[in-house]
């Protein structure tokens, strides 16, 4: 089974719905079930393609967004019009936080920009956001616990019993297997959004996907300059998609 296909996906949030309660992470107190997160390290657009085929399986998850991205802006227009519409759809939009923005900041300061950062999400959903987890922290080795959030890396929802990711499009288990432990105590699934596509291709399927998605915002912005539109015509998507067929498989 290819879990990175929009079927092979689609099949395992379905039995992991049948199996146990299923659930953004502000929604669990103590209860058993499967805490479903994603964090959104690339694109927006593909976050909220992903958030449709969730709620198309009947279930509401938690979707983790950096605002210090280099690849995407949450307070682009398209961005904030994503976000408000997953928020009012019923999923969590939660802060997706990158410490090594701030390298000389010691934790009280840490918190305080970890709040401001939530602040310019919750102004985007019109709402509170509540959650949050860290970007990369096994890269620079820090899982520190905020005061005031629902940590994704709070020791009682993560640990190797408790918490299988999809990082690096692997599965450390078979990820079927672990969402039905969920019927008995809590457990926590992460699966990227940019991981996911109608194909299920690998590395950089994902990657290319995004570049096709920009290039075409990049093209539409620049169709309006003649000098452009004489130069280059309908010419710049192609030179990106002829550089690669054999990865578009
Ligand atoms: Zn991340």
């Amino acid at each position: 089974m290819n879990y990175f296909n929009n079927h092979g996906v689609a099949a395992l949030l379905r039995h992991a719905a049948s199996v146990a309660a299923v659930f953004p992470l502000r929604a669990w107190t103590a209860q058993p079930g499967v805490i479903l997160r994603h964090d959104v390290d690339l694109d927006v657009q593909a976050a909220y393609a992903f958030s449709r085929l969730v709620a198309e399986c009947g279930i509401r998850s938690t979707f983790f967004f950096l605002v210090t991205a280099e690849t995407y802006n949450v307070n682009a227009a398209p961005a904030r019009r994503m976000l408000r519409a997953m928020a009012d759809d019923g999923f969590e939009v939660a802060l997706h936080f990158d410490p090594q923005v701030y390298p000389e900041a010691d934790a009280a300061l840490l918190a305080r920009h970890a709040r401001t950062e939530g602040d310019i999400l919750a102004d985007i959903i019109g709402g509170p956001v509540t959650s949050i987890s860290l970007h990369n922290p096994s890269v620079h080795g820090s899982f520190m616990l905020l005061d005031g959030w629902n940590n994704a890396y709070d020791p009682a929802i993560f640990g190797p019993d408790r918490y299988l990711s999809d990082s690096r499009m692997r599965f450390r288990s078979d990820p079927l297997a672990f969402v039905a432990q969920g019927a008995e105590r809590i457990v926590q699934l992460l699966l990227h959004p940019l991981h996911y596509s109608q194909s299920g291709g690998p590395y950089p399927l994902p990657m290319l996907n995004y570049l096709e998605r920009q290039t075409r915002m990049v093209d539409t912005m620049f169709r309006v300059n003649s000098e452009y539109q004489d130069r280059v015509g309908d010419r710049l998507l192609g030179a990106l998609t002829d550089a690669v067929p054999h990865w578009k498989l």
